[in-house]
């Protein structure tokens, strides 16, 4: 391992990825370390007979702005830009026009509140209709989006993130987390399995502490989620208390992917899509054999997220098979088998799913993401102001981290 490196980036994520390929042709010396034994973090393609699964991000969000589809596109990886089929319920099943009307009215009405006449202490909650009739399923879709339902929900931060994204919404058929990973650069030797323990400043280098041994570096890009940062799996300065209180602020939402597999005759169309039970916050989303693949792709955010990390993968199998029952009738049961699913809730080095304000608290964003010293900088997905929560806001994150270390280095900024 190089012990004494100029730039040392921690965690081989969206973002420290967005950094080490933008150090890539500085003429620094760069390690990456990463505490899992692969790099890509929450970007994680799952290989399965199926087809690649992305059990983190899989949409290129906002993709007319989205660096990593130029990056696709130079790597000749294909991406597919057909619309989404979220707007979409198969059939009508469950919820009739009618009824997606009236509920696409009502969650827009609450939106256009929140960033027009927002309430004064900022819970995206107070902004619900108290008559509506669909706060289950804004409720579902806020877990979707957020991660959380609306009374943990920052109304401010979750405009931001409203007015930055676009309604384009592409796909990478062989995986956002294989062309993320795929982009790590050669330049920058990559260290798995190296966990960093503890940063110390005391010295004129930063010194960090990993199982295989130290590393003192001029600058340290630090790209950890918000729930590792205010956990106690790395011992920092006291100074950087501010950061880490920032980071409390800026909590992790759940939100899980379940994978089943499709067998035999079955009512299941390529592409299509349906809401489990739209009056339900805990229900999934389910997008039914993308690309063709033999799965549903089951998403489940806030409380239906949160259940699945609490009773375990195998109930919330059995949920989801139920949900589908209830639309497709009992005999599709025997066509769907649990592949794969994530748990990100449980991932000792991630903690979660992407990061929302809590009310009144998205100005914590501009706190996490202030350098310290001029020897730490901080990227990740929740430093980001309106690409927040993102794969491509982790990206930019990153880039702008290694912007600023480079000149705190007095290394100006590379052309890439
Ligand atoms: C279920 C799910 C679906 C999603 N869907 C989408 C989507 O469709 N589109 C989209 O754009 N985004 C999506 N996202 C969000 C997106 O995946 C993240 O915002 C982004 O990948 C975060 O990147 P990051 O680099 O900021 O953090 P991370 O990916 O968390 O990277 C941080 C890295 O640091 C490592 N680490 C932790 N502790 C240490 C340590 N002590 N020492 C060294 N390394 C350490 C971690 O292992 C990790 O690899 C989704 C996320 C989830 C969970």
């Amino acid at each position: 391992m190089t012990s004494e490196p100029d730039i040392a980036i921690i965690g081989a994520g969206a973002a420290g990825i967005g950094a080490a390929r933008h150090l890539a042709d500085s003429g620094l010396s760069v390690v990456l370390l990463e505490a899992l034994d692969r790099a890509g973090g929450r970007a994680f393609t799952h290989i399965t007979q199926a087809g690649p699964l992305d059990l983190g991000c899989g949409w290129l969000h906002t993709a007319e702005r989205n660096p990593w589809v130029g990056i696709a596109e130079q790597t000749g990886m294909p991406v597919d830009r057909r619309p989404s089929a979220w707007g979409m319920q198969y059939k009508d099943l469950g919820f009739s026009p009618a009824e997606r009307q009236a509920a696409g009215e009502e969650y827009e009405r609450w939106t256009d509140r929140l960033a027009n006449a927002p309430p004064a202490n900022d819970r995206a909650s107070d902004a619900l209709d108290p008559t509506g009739r669909w706060t289950g399923y804004i409720q579902a879709l806020s877990g979707f989006i957020n991660g959380v339902e609306t009374e943990q929900l920052s109304a401010r931060d979750f405009s931001a993130y409203d007015e930055a994204s676009s309604d384009n919404n592409w796909r990478l058929p062989r995986g956002y987390g294989t062309l993320i990973t795929a982009s790590l650069p050669g330049q920058a030797p990559f260290h798995s399995n190296t966990p960093v323990t503890a940063v110390d400043m005391s010295g004129p280098r930063v010194r960090l502490d990993t199982p295989s041994g130290s590393i003192d570096a001029r600058a340290v890009i630090v790209t950890l989620s918000t729930n590792v940062l205010a956990g106690g799996a790395v011992s920092w300065p006291s100074a950087l208390d501010p950061w880490r209180d920032a980071a409390n602020r800026l909590p992790l939402g759940h939100n899980e992917k379940l994978f089943l597999e499709i067998s035999g005759p079955n009512p299941f169309e390529p592409e299509t899509h349906v809401i489990g039970n739209p009056r339900d916050p805990r229900t999934g989303s389910y997008y039914i054999r993308p690309f063709g693949y033999a799965v549903v792709e089951c998403y489940l955010g806030g409380a239906g997220a949160r259940a699945a990390a609490t009773d375990g993968t195998p109930a919330a199998f059995d949920h989801a098979i139920g949900e589908l029952a209830a639309l497709f009738g009992n005999s599709v049961r025997s066509c769907l088998r649990p592949l794969i699913a994530s748990d990100w809730a449980h991932a000792a080095t991630i903690g979660g799913a992407y990061s929302h304000a809590l009310p009144g608290e998205a100005g914590a964003r501009s706190v996490l993401a202030r350098p310290f010293e001029n020897r730490l900088f901080f990227a990740g997905e929740a430093t980001e102001h309106g690409f927040f929560s993102t794969a491509h806001g982790a990206y930019l994150s990153g880039v702008r981290a290694a912007r600023e270390a480079l000149d705190a280095l007095g290394a100006g900024s590379p052309s890439a």
